[in-house]
């Protein structure tokens, strides 16, 4: 009866100390409507189709199972995970899954893989805060969506199984909007901000335990973690070679060996550094980089406000409150070195101990308190060191992919300058869709090519129907710029292929350049059908394009397939939206 006198974490965030996770479980739900499925999904978990149509199946998709027997105390019982966040640059305190819940992890018996299955939007969890712990429709169709569609692209991604309506949940957002759960998987779901959390409490010993953990059972085992390969290690630490030896192995090899923390650290980065190399090769702009929001699989991770771009514009932000622009197309490669800092500054305790850093230097010695300035003063080095590689390995798969989205064979030095800085300029300037650019591309004919003449009138097919802002980019300068840019493109591929082989081009253009891509008017114009007009086909026809993004045409209406592909109505572009949803 005293109220003043409840236990604090009934009225507020519970904080949650000395743990990673609580068990909790889904809220139980009545009369929910299994939305949709992605085949692709299924069968990398390793389930039959013909599960899908199980009601144990679509109870379980709606939260409405646990794998826990009571009576025999037997099974797994579903749990939420604690974590904290930078957010916008800040240090934001605990966070933690407010809305998520995982129910198991399966291993797929064919391919060894071990995912974590859960449902976002399954109810209240010690994470919530002050939020309901509830998902609307609406964010839930882009996350599947998007989520399918960049596994798709071959972009590490979390993944999205099932998709489910409850259409007695009303949702308070902006509106009253109906809710829906995703269920989603993942290697794993730990992010940079799990170590971030744990380094701001002080909890070293968690700390150690949670990247032993992520080792072992995450990466596959610390032997799973390479060194530097010797040849660089010895070209960086030591310098040449003596008597066929490198030299490191002559004098105190321990001491250039690295340790294996700073492996793991560097696995988390070199993973990073490609994944955010294909966001940028793919225009795609997760708008959200919190540190919560970073995957230390380098998996693209919580769909909010992301997009992909329409026209290539840099300073493009999906991220309606995103006013400074911290998560721009342009500043991810930036801002996910910068989330990858925090993370070494979390793990410098056991990345600046150096190469003989193991249990018994824990056990046996301990770290003093007053050593930890000197360990965390070497850790900086570290980082430093390994941030020079962040950016190799970011420009090597940038290049790799650009390559191959240009239809060339091999990347020769100039083709930055003359080809990829020249097209995105020419693209910013013109107000070219990114992504159609290329698949367009992909499909022109040299014989269209031949002169001046012909290639600007070729430029135009580059160009909005409906027209572009502030500019005319039907102007004679503008297809002349694309005109000379395709002149030189052209020479380049010949360079690589020689002549003829254009039908081979083109299908390994078409490969790597998908027709579809899930565009944010596209999403929104699904979920308006979903919402208002009971529109089950056009889910299914856009889950399965983006499931084979690549291909020249689908099964299905052909108008919305051609409509979906097409040129991005004038009203659609760029389309912003808000964080919490
Ligand atoms: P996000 O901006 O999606 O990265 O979310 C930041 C934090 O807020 C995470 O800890 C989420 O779990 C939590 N959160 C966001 N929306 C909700 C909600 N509706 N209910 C509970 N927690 C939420
Ligand atoms: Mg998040
Ligand atoms: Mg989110």
């Amino acid at each position: 009866s005293d109220s003043h006198k409840a236990p604090r974490e009934t009225l507020g965030p519970r904080l949650v100390k000395g743990a990673l996770y609580t068990y909790v479980r889904p809220e139980s739900q009545y009369e929910s409507e299994l939305l949709a499925v992605s085949s692709a999904a299924m069968r990398d978990i390793g389930l039959k189709d013909s599960e899908e149509q199980s009601e144990r199946f679509k109870a379980a998709m709606a939260g409405n199972v646990i794998f826990w027997n009571e009576a025999t105390k037997e099974g797994v019982y579903p749990w939420a995970q604690c974590y904290g966040g930078w957010q916008f640059g800040s240090w934001a305190g605990q966070l933690g899954d407010g809305r998520a819940i995982s129910l198991f992890e399966s291993t797929n018996p064919s391919t060894n893989i071990r995912y974590e299955i859960q449902l976002k939007g399954a109810g209240r969890t010690p994470y919530s805060r002050f939020a309901d712990g509830k998902a609307v429709l609406r964010s839930s169709i882009r996350e599947f969506i998007v989520s399918e569609a960049l596994n798709a692209l071959r972009i590490p991604t979390t993944r999205a199984l099932a998709l489910t309506a409850l259409p007695h949940s009303r949702v308070l957002r902006e509106r009253m909007e109906p809710g829906a759960i995703v269920a989603r998987f993942a290697q794993s779901w730990l992010r940079i901000g799990t170590f971030d959390l744990l380094a701001a409490r002080g909890d070293r010993d968690l700390i150690r335990r949670l990247a032993d953990y992520a080792a072992e059972e995450v990466f596959g085992g610390w032997e799973a973690l390479p060194g530097k390969e010797i040849e660089d290690q010895k070209e960086r630490l030591v310098g040449p070679v003596e008597n066929g030896l490198p030299k490191d192995k002559i004098q105190g090899a321990g001491e250039t060996e690295e340790n294996r923390y700073t492996r793991l650290y560097r696995e988390i980065v070199r993973r990073n550094a490609r994944t955010v190399a294909a966001w940028q090769a793919y225009a795609f702009t997760n708008g959200v980089l919190n540190t919560d929001n970073t995957s230390i699989l380098g998996l693209s991770i919580d769909f909010g406000p992301f997009a992909f771009l329409d026209d290539f514009d840099p300073n493009y932000t999906p991220n309606h409150d995103d006013h400074l622009l911290r998560y721009s197309y342009r500043n991810q490669p930036t801002i996910i070195w910068w989330n990858l800092v925090r993370l070494g500054e979390s793990l410098a305790e056991l990345i600046g101990a150096g190469a003989k850093v193991d249990d018994a230097h824990f056990k046996e010695k301990g770290v003093t308190e007053d050593f930890l300035p000197e360990l965390v003063r070497r850790a900086e080095t570290v980082i430093e060191k390994i941030g020079e590689e962040y950016k190799s390995v970011f420009l090597e798969e940038y290049k790799r992919l650009m390559t191959a989205r240009l239809g060339l064979k091999t990347t020769k030095q100039g083709d930055f300058e003359t080809l990829y800085s020249e097209l995105l300029d020419t693209m910013e300037a013109l107000e070219i869709d990114f992504n159609q650019f290329f698949r367009k591309l992909s499909g022109l004919k040299f014989a269209q090519l031949n002169n001046e003449k012909e290639r600007k009138k070729v430029a135009e097919i580059f160009f909005h129907r409906e027209g572009v802002t502030g500019i005319n980019n039907t102007e004679e300068a503008a297809r002349e710029r694309i005109s000379n840019w395709l002149q030189i493109w052209k020479n380049r591929v010949l360079e690589d292929w020689g002549e003829g082989f254009e039908l081979e081009r083109e299908q390994v253009m078409k490969e790597v350049n998908p027709k579809f891509i899930p565009k944010s008017w596209v999403l929104d114009e699904v979920i308006r059908r979903v919402e208002k007009d009971n529109d089950r086909a056009v889910l299914q026809q856009v889950l399965h394009m983006a499931l084979h993004p690549f291909q020249e045409r689908w099964e299905g209406n052909d108008s919305d397939q051609e409509r979906f592909c097409g040129d991005v109505p004038r009203l659609g572009r760029a389309m912003q939206c808000s964080c919490s949803s």
